[in-house]
């Protein structure tokens, strides 16, 4: 799960973590009364989308910039204006962009010099680890694929945490001394408290930036949390954005659904993830594109076999389904008696190819033979997948 900077800004004030003071608007207005309340001159107005790149960003209409740093609260409403209800485009959104409806008002800083931090989980060494660079402000896949020597990584031990030293080494790798240095180290750790206590899985600070008149703070940030997690992160769930996210997982999620939307046409139901992930290459391997991830789970219901079809119907760019079930725990049947409740409620004229065997396998096909809907049944992956990608070129 992600959240926006203005939400997350009101985290790191509670975990001390220094930031220029921001409000959040949804309106000009809203923006013009937050920005005479922060207080002129200097003054920083920011789109606020769950994605990055805003700065270099450009609206649908033709507007530049999803970051403008403005001198009085007029200019402040006025550029809010501008980016409130239009399209933002920056490299991490994708062409179709983001709908902007909150701009966040901060107090502009002068900036000195701009940093790279974050603290992630690492699957490499299976632990947390920092990356901090001295180019910040950049995209950080750029600086590691140009020049890596430009990157520090340093590894936390999973049970002993951050260590002060550590905290010092980052500070010295990007050349901060005296004081700067010391209110790094303290930003470090209060990360490192907010990274822990919130079970992200990344915080992203960047730029994080040296002012001019010598103060350590960060003025961007980019959270994920572990989904795992969320149940026991209650204010974190509370700031979930669902307009952010993809409608076809945000339904998926409601239903308990492992659900993950992808572009192309052929969609699939599969029970367990290392069937659907093989069921996702198979399909590529025999020329077709799969148009969803979809892991039913070992003991799916009727019902949730019914609402994961709705979804993949929803997609108005699937051409045809696949439904691979290995029953083990599953029962072959209630696969079958929800795929026919399904096709029931949503006129499905689509082909569709299933795949069933293990568990109850027997009554499971007798349900479909005798629904009188047009199903090819299959024997096997590779017969599934020629079979649903020829029927979609087909098609
Ligand atoms: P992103 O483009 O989505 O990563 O958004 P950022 O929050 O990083 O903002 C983009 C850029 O705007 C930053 O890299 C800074 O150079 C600039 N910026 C953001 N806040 C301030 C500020 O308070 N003062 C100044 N001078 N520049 C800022
Ligand atoms: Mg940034």
């Amino acid at each position: 799960m992600n959240i926006h900077e203005y939400q997350a800004k009101q985290l790191f004030e509670k975990f001390g973590v220094a930031t220029p003071k921001g409000i959040v608007a949804s309106t000009a207005e809203e923006a013009g009364k937050a920005a005479r309340e922060i207080g002129g001159p200097g003054l920083v107005v920011k789109s606020q989308i769950h994605a990055g790149g805003r700065g270099k960003g450009t609206f649908k209409n033709g507007f530049k910039g999803g970051v403008h740093v403005v001198d009085t609260p007029e200019q402040a409403e006025e550029i809010a204006g501008k980016m409130l209800g239009q399209t933002l485009v920056t490299h991490q959104t994708g062409p179709e962009g983001k709908l902007v409806s909150k701009v966040l008002i901060a107090k502009a800083v002068d900036i000195s010099k701009e940093y790279y931090f974050a603290i992630l989980f690492d699957r490499g060494s299976s632990g947390h680890a920092i990356i901090a660079s001295t180019e910040g402000g950049m995209n950080i896949e750029e600086v590691a694929e140009k020049t890596p020597e430009k990157i520090t990584k340093e590894f936390i031990h999973p049970t002993l945490g951050l260590q002060s030293y550590q905290c010092r080494k980052i500070a010295a790798s990007l050349g901060l001394r005296g004081t700067l240095a010391n209110q790094a180290v303290k930003l470090f750790t209060a990360m490192w408290n907010l990274y822990l206590k919130s079970d992200c899985s990344l915080v992203e600070i960047n730029p994080l930036a040296v002012t001019t008149d010598n103060q350590v703070v960060a003025l961007d940030a980019k959270f994920n949390f572990d989904d795992n997690a969320l149940y026991r992160q209650k204010d974190v769930v509370e700031m979930r954005d669902k307009t952010e996210e993809d409608p076809r997982e945000v339904a998926a999620s409601e239903f308990g659904l492992n659900y993950i939307g992808l572009d192309g046409n052929i969609a699939c139901l599969v029970n367990g993830a290392g069937l659907a992930m093989s069921t996702m290459d198979i399909i590529k391997f025999h020329g077709g594109e799969p148009a969803n991830f979809l892991d039913v789970g070992g003991g799916a219901t009727k019902e949730q076999v019914t609402a994961a079809f709705k979804i993949i119907l929803g997609d108005p760019n699937v051409k045809g389904i696949l439904v691979n079930i290995f029953g083990g725990i599953m029962d072959c049947n209630i696969i079958a008696t929800g795929i026919i409740a399904a096709a029931q409620e949503v006129s499905l004229n689509i082909p569709l190819v299933v795949r069933l065997e293990g568990n109850n396998v027997e009554a499971g096909k007798a349900t479909l033979a005798a629904s009188g809907l047009a199903i090819t049944s299959a024997d096997g992956l590779t017969d599934a997948a020629q079979k649903i990608v020829a029927a979609v070129k087909a098609a």
